[in-house]
């Protein structure tokens, strides 16, 4: 769909993807949004220009904001309706089925990576005249099941909350809505009850998953590779990467209700990378921590905040991350030849990068122990904090 593969090679697709160009962005004229709403305003823009007759979008169950429910949109009030991310695995291709009753020829697709890559393996299938699709960053995913206990166990008022986001400033925002106006509850990574969120809440599918950046939409629309700015999501920047002619043509008709600026990137994620990794692998393994007292929890993150990597700089970080976390998972739970074929080349090339002592592949033989963790960022994160300050502070003496 982008008429060629990604650059691995002195590029910044080894982690964003084919793309033609990168921005952050706002949306000028979206209230209700998860950010300022980039995603809705391409759609609005699509359908009320006649590029498509119709949006697959994720609306939500009735009564239940945080429960996903695909649907075909086929007004701007219906594609108003899908604003917000609900933070579950969607089946989203199951709209597919109203699409051909309804004889739909131009459609605008919204997803997360793995409903873009099925939809992508039955697109010739389908007959469209024009398939565009809009995609959305996305890691560590889950079932209805994980959702409520994650937000169970650390909000203080689980009833309220509406959405969350992992943000760049080390903490979780949890958004509320007590149906009078919103408020955002920050706890630091560090602060978070590892012991309890270590099981069942990511589902075992995202810690096979090597498509964070959504590498077979025409555009995509993330946060994580945006510098934290002190305001409320719906406020803050947001970035999104243009693969190929439709993801511009896409940009282009929203261009009046969109404010483009240059990406930015600053610091050295490196010293934070492996160490994650190790942390968070020997948490895996069985090694569960208690979270940090909230006061220190919040010392850590400002320090993180400060001192660590920021903008594209923290998402090649967070890509780095996942990858070999998940590549270690894949490589513990597939056959070995299942398992070299299922990880893709820019997943092999992030993995060797930080592989030269063969520290990455020593641990694909350690296995869990009875009743350890699936996985702990908070302990990881924790540790990764040091390692940055000595870094730091290495450099400046
Ligand atoms: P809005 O204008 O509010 O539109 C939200 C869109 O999301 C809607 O069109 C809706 O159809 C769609 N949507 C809602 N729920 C789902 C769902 N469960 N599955 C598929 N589509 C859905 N960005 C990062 O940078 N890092 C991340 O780790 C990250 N994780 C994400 C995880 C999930 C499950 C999702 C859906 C998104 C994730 N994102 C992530 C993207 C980010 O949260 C926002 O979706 C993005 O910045 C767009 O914000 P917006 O204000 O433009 O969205």
């Amino acid at each position: 769909m982008h008429g060629r593969s990604r650059r691995l090679v002195d590029s910044d697709e080894l982690w964003f993807g084919v793309h033609d160009a990168m921005y952050n962005v706002k949306a000028l004229n979206m209230q209700g949004a998860q950010w300022t709403g980039v995603v809705t305003t391409i759609a609005v823009n699509a359908l009320r220009q006649g590029l498509v007759d119709a949006v697959a979008c994720v609306g939500s169950a009735p009564g239940d904001p945080l429960k996903p429910r695909p649907m075909l949109a086929l007004t701007v009030e219906d594609v108003l309706a899908s604003r917000g991310v609900k933070p579950m695995l969607s089946p989203s291709l199951s709209v597919l089925a109203e699409v051909e009753a309804r004889g739909i020829r131009r459609l605008l697709f919204i997803g997360v990576g793995c409903a873009v890559q099925a939809l992508r393996s039955v697109e010739k299938h389908l007959g469209f005249e024009a398939l565009y699709v809009v995609g959305t960053n996305c890691t560590d995913n889950g079932r209805e099941s994980g959702l409520r206990k994650f937000i169970k166990a650390v909000s203080d008022d689980p009833a309220t909350a509406i959405g969350y986001e992992f943000m760049a400033d080390y903490r979780v925002h949890i958004k509320h809505s007590d149906g009078e106006g919103l408020r955002y509850e920050k706890i630091p990574y560090f602060s978070l009850p590892a012991g309890e969120l270590s099981n069942g809440v990511i589902a075992p599918s995202c810690m096979a998953c090597f498509d964070y950046t959504n590498a077979a939409a025409d555009l995509v629309v993330g946060y994580m590779g945006v510098p934290s700015q002190p305001v409320p999501m719906n406020e803050h920047t947001q970035y999104v990467t243009v693969r190929n002619a439709a993801g511009a043509q896409l940009l282009a008709s929203a261009a009046q209700d969109l404010v483009l600026s240059p990406t930015a990137s600053s610091g050295d994620r490196a010293p934070l990378v492996m160490q994650t990794v190790l942390a968070d692998d020997a948490a895996a393994l069985g090694a569960a921590q208690k979270p940090a007292p909230r006061w220190l929890g919040e010392i850590l993150a400002s320090v993180l905040g400060a001192l660590g990597p920021k903008g594209l700089e923290f998402a090649r970080y967070s890509i780095e991350y996942h990858t070999i976390r998940n590549a270690l998972y894949t490589r513990r739970h597939f056959p070995a030849a299942q398992a070299d074929a299922h990880v893709p080349p820019h997943g092999k090339a992030i993995v060797a990068a930080y592989d030269g002592d063969e520290a990455i592949t020593r641990r694909v033989a350690m296995r869990p122990k009875a009743g350890g963790n699936d996985t702990s960022i908070m302990i990881a994160v924790a540790a990764a904090v040091a390692v940055l300050l000595a870094a730091h502070f290495l450099r400046h003496v």
